[in-house]
């Protein structure tokens, strides 16, 4: 950014430099062109008559030498409507060449009479101004121009003169020939300088409709009226604008001028952004533009004598405020400012000494109306320059703005990243503490289960045998009931209880009754075969025993095994040897209805109460028992 900006500056500076060369090179050249004073021409000696009252050409024709009164040469009379009367002798019409001319280089006098005369006699009569149309005229010529007589007699010139606006009259004796070069040397200068004004105006209307900055269209208005104005006040406009429209020649300069000065009015204000910095001085600036477009409608039906004046009065406004807005600014520091100021010195100084002249204050020299001209060219060249770094800058402080947005949505953009990720981080972390807390769930859930199944195993263990309890019995029988009839296999069940035991916990104690306990049961698991065959303390010494898929016969066989291993293994407890009987019941059916098991549980301990009754230590399988 810094960069961009030391590089507009640097910019700026070259620019200043080329348009300061080229105001430089432009007036040398116009310096050069009106400084070669093509000779043959001089100033005659005026003399004037001022009358009261309307008087004839005759009478003042007889006027006593007295009357009449020395003065300047170009004579200036200021803002009068009353008839002038100017004389002057020339010794010979033509006494360098053939053919010579009087030039009245005031185009914006109104009426003019010119009588020549040689020997006493009026040889030639002009009427001339701009209240006439400029076919009418002697000479084609945007000034005026009266032709002398072709003899080598002294001439005497009468001029009446009156005009609504400054009467002023330079007269000039010009030999043919040299005034043809003047004439071509002041049509290039203002050739060159009209071509610049509208080469200006027409650039910066484009300006305006590519950028609609309407800065352009106020300088584009403003240098194509000053141009207009200019060509006006050199007769220009009316010989090749409007030739015939004589009563707006008369009007002319007012308001076009008028039209420039509101240009002037809204392009300052527009140009030096006066509204960002007091909007009571933009007030007045508009009011000063709102003035002078009045005065330029006004002027097409007011009478000229009101309107210049008024204009005059509007422009003297205009140049204080103008100035005083670049003063203040100035003051503030605004570069802008600087330039602008420099712009309009050339214009308001030659303006200034413009106005004095045309109000006959003071009384210029004919090559000094040129002065406006060169005022008008360095300023609309300035101006030019002006707009052009103006919009340069405005165009940077727009990057800067822009550039300031694109950063400001960088960061936006970034945060809102950094939002994204502080987000996704966040959510990973808790992703992750809960994928954390669901495996430790897991865990936990498993160590419960295993815990519950731990549980679930003890609660189903006998404590004093370790062999499944009456519980797990109760549910092992159900399932294996239903096993029986879904597969359609015999289901096994015996009854297995120790002979008189309560004799031993009579005789040896219940610790050792216990240990006969542990030691039955543990022989009646070490003979089950199968791993589907359980045992379950049924209660106190009594046991009963599971044998899936077995008939009565297997399981016959398997309990009478175990009846005959218990009672060859006598316990041994404390160094007494304890013998052990045990009687069995046993059944075996298919089981084919819902609580037929039951009846299968209650025929085998009925076999074991036969058992019991049939004298113990044997197993009865059916009515028919087995014996030992
Ligand atoms: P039978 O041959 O008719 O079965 O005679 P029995 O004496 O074995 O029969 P009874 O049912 O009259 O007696 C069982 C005895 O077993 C009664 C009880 O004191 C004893 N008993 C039951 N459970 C335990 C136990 O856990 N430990 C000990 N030491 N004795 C028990
Ligand atoms: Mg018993
Ligand atoms: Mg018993």
């Amino acid at each position: 950014m810094q960069l961009f900006a030391s590089t507009t500056r640097a910019t700026e500076k070259w620019l200043f430099s080329i348009t300061i060369v080229i105001v430089i090179a432009i007036l040398i050249v116009i310096a050069q062109v009106t400084s070669n004073n093509p000779g043959g021409n001089y100033r005659p000696i005026l003399y004037s008559f001022q009358s009261t009252e309307n008087m004839e050409f005759e009478q003042i024709h007889m006027l006593s030498e007295s009357s009449w009164t020395k003065v300047d040469n170009p004579v200036s009379f200021g803002f009068s409507d009353q008839v002038h009367w100017l004389r002057f002798d020339l010794a010979s019409a033509n006494t360098d060449s053939k053919e010579s001319y009087i030039e009245l280089d005031y185009p914006l006098l109104d009426n003019i009479v010119v009588w020549v005369e040689q020997k006493g006699v009026v040889q030639e009569i002009f009427s001339g101004g701009d209240a006439q149309p400029f076919a009418q005229r002697p000479r084609l010529y945007q000034g005026l121009i009266i032709p002398l007589p072709d003899s080598e007699q002294p001439v005497r010139v009468f001029i009446k003169a009156r005009s609504t606006s400054a009467v002023k009259i330079p007269v000039k004796i010009w030999q043919r020939v040299t005034f043809g070069q003047h004439i071509s040397s002041v049509n290039l200068i203002m050739g060159l300088f009209f071509g610049l004004l509208l080469a200006m105006g027409v650039s910066n209307l484009f300006f305006f409709f590519t950028t609609k900055n309407f800065t352009f269209l106020y300088y584009s208005g403003y240098v194509v009226c000053l141009g207009l104005t200019l060509a006006t006040l050199h007769g220009y406009s009316f010989k090749y604008l409007w030739p015939e429209q004589v009563w707006f020649q008369a009007k002319a300069v007012s308001f076009l001028g008028s039209a420039t000065l509101m240009f002037a009015a809204l392009f300052s204000s527009s140009l030096l952004e006066v509204k960002r910095h007091s909007t009571h001085t933009e007030k007045y600036l508009r009011g000063l533009a709102l003035a002078f477009a009045a005065l330029t409608v006004s002027s097409l039906v007011i009478d000229y004598a009101i309107s210049i004046k008024l204009f005059l009065t509007l422009l003297t406004i205009a140049v204080f405020l103008i100035m005083g807005v670049v003063i203040w600014y100035g003051y503030r520091k605004v570069i802008m400012a600087r330039y602008y100021a420099l712009a309009w010195g050339g214009l308001g100084l030659s303006a200034f000494s413009a106005s004095l002249d045309n109000l006959g204050i003071v009384s210029m020299n004919a090559p000094s109306q040129l002065l406006l001209v060169y005022g008008a060219t360095i300023e609309s060249l300035m101006l030019a320059f002006i707009l052009a770094i103006g919009y340069s800058r405005q165009r940077e402080q727009m990057f800067e703005a822009k550039e300031v947005a694109l950063e400001q949505e960088r960061n936006a953009v970034g945060a809102k990243q950094a939002l994204i990720d502080v987000q996704r981080d966040a959510q990973n972390e808790l992703e992750y503490k809960v994928q954390e807390r669901t495996l430790e769930l897991e865990i936990a859930l498993r160590e419960l289960s295993e815990a519950n199944r731990e549980l679930e195993k003890l609660n189903t263990i006998d404590p004093l045998t370790g062999i499944r309890n009456r519980r797990h019995f109760d549910k092992r029988f159900i399932a294996e009931g239903r096993r029986s009839r879904r597969e359609q296999t015999p289901l096994a069940l015996a009854m297995v209880d120790i002979d008189h035991f309560k004799q031993v916990n009579d005789k040896y104690g219940h610790s050792a009754g216990d240990a006969c306990i542990i030691q039955v049961a543990t022989q009646l698991q070490a003979s089950l075969k199968r791993p589907s065959d359980d045992v379950c303390r049924y209660g106190g010494e009594e046991f009963v025993i599971i044998l899936p898929n077995t008939d009565i016969d297997g399981a016959c066989q398997l309990i009478e095994s175990m009846r005959q291993t218990i009672e060859q293994s006598p316990c041994e407890y404390e160094g007494q040897t304890i013998h052990l009987t045990v009687s069995g019941g046993v059944a075996s059916a298919i089981i084919n209805q819902d609580d037929e098991h039951t009846s299968l549980l209650k025929l085998a301990d009925e076999r074991l109460y036969m058992a019991k009754q049939a004298g113990r230590n044997c197993v009865i399988a059916n009515p028919k028992p087995t014996s030992s």
